[in-house]
């Protein structure tokens, strides 16, 4: 068997050994003589599992009994509608910073439904940095604040948070469970699946009891976060083979050392990749401001794009895919989340170093 490092964006790396479970318990799951994704979603063997990817992330993110957890299928992306229906209807405001492209869709989706106050637009600086946290400051009237933690295609991450009088609603897609946080300042953290966690088909929506009591109920039941934590994301069929996947990461997580040890590790990958553009800086530009640079997804240029098409290309050749920016942005593009391995990290350095020293 040949894996490859993959530094695909998402759908991305998943830890190895999770993957091996995944296969060996797939035909027959634990004795029960068919697979999990074949068992009723009512029934004992996924019941347990349900209910302990639940208790993991509780437990892992610091979480009290106020804060619901629920697995919601269409992605992040409903969430951005979602979100939008139940806390902005009825003339409701709230603040969002426009950081990037995925902030971007967040507060379009919002703007159809309620008041959209900007209290940060990086339109202008292309979206390449970040203001000072303590810079944000909560407007008059809005109810809540609305992040996004990372955004996975600009390559900016917010390292310190707001201090606002407004919970804050956090988009973790792609630094989901990377990192301790301060988690009573959110009313709502949510993550599409893909990065972080498992599979693709869902996000998980953590909601506070504060904000749930104020979710609007005059939707129809899907979109209606009350009901998704009031039945515990068992008001329809769950994605189960999602969710089961990101039980066994969470498992792995937990049994790692958590997120401290998430956090030492993203630290690793994105100091020997952000330190390689150092020692070449007239090779490897990172247009990223370097006080809110990405640990997760790592964006660079190179001199010209027929070297960045020349370095994507043999950095495949030598096992190291998906490092090609997003289509909207060009350039290169390492997205080195939880699961990808230190060895990863380092094996991109090294490869960076030989390629500048070879057409620098
Ligand atoms: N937010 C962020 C920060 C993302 O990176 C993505 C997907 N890359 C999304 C939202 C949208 O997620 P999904 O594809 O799960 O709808």
């Amino acid at each position: 068997m040949a894996r490859i490092f993959n530094f695909s964006a998402g759908p991305s790396t998943l830890p190895l050994p999770v993957l091996e479970q995944v296969r060996d318990e797939m035909v027959d799951y634990h004795g029960s003589g068919m697979s999990l994704i074949e068992s009723s979603h009512r029934g004992p063997e996924y019941s347990e599992v349900h209910e302990q990817a639940g208790k993991l992330m509780h437990e892992l993110l610091g979480l009290g009994d106020e804060y619901k957890v629920m697995f919601i299928q269409g992605g992040a992306t409903m969430q951005f509608s979602m979100i939008a229906h139940n806390l902005l209807s009825g003339g409701r405001k709230a603040d969002y910073t426009l950081t990037g492209t995925w902030s971007k869709k967040a507060i379009a989706d919002a703007k159809l439904v309620g008041n959209v106050n900007l209290v940060f637009d990086g339109t202008e600086d292309k979206f390449m940095s970040l203001p000072a946290a303590a810079d944000i400051k909560a407007s008059e009237g809005a109810e809540w604040l609305h992040l996004t933690s990372n955004e996975t295609i600009g390559g900016v991450q917010w390292q310190e948070w707001p201090d606002v009088d407004v919970p804050i609603v956090c988009d973790m897609s792609s630094d989901f469970l990377s990192r301790k946080l301060p988690v009573e300042k959110f009313g709502m953290i949510y993550a599409g699946a893909q990065k972080n966690l498992g599979p693709a088909g869902m996000a998980i929506a953590i909601m506070r009891d504060d904000l749930l009591e104020k979710c609007n109920r005059e939707l129809t039941a899907y979109l209606r976060y009350d009901i998704h934590a009031d039945k515990d994301s068992l008001y329809n069929t769950p994605p189960v083979f999602p969710i089961y996947v990101s039980k066994l990461v969470l498992e792995y997580l937990k049994a790692n050392g958590g997120l401290d040890w998430a956090n030492e590790l993203a630290d690793k990958r994105s100091g020997l990749i952000y330190g390689m553009m150092d020692q070449h800086p007239e090779f490897y530009r990172c247009p990223v401001a370097d006080h809110c640079r990405s640990k997760m997804n790592i964006v660079w240029r190179l001199p010209t794009e027929d070297l960045e098409k020349q370095f994507i290309a043999e950095a495949k050749a030598a096992g190291m895919s998906g490092l090609k920016g997003h289509r909207s942005v060009g350039g290169c593009r390492a997205s080195v989340y939880n699961a990808m391995p230190v060895e990863g990290a380092e094996a991109l350095a090294g490869f960076m170093d030989e390629f500048a020293k070879k057409h620098g």
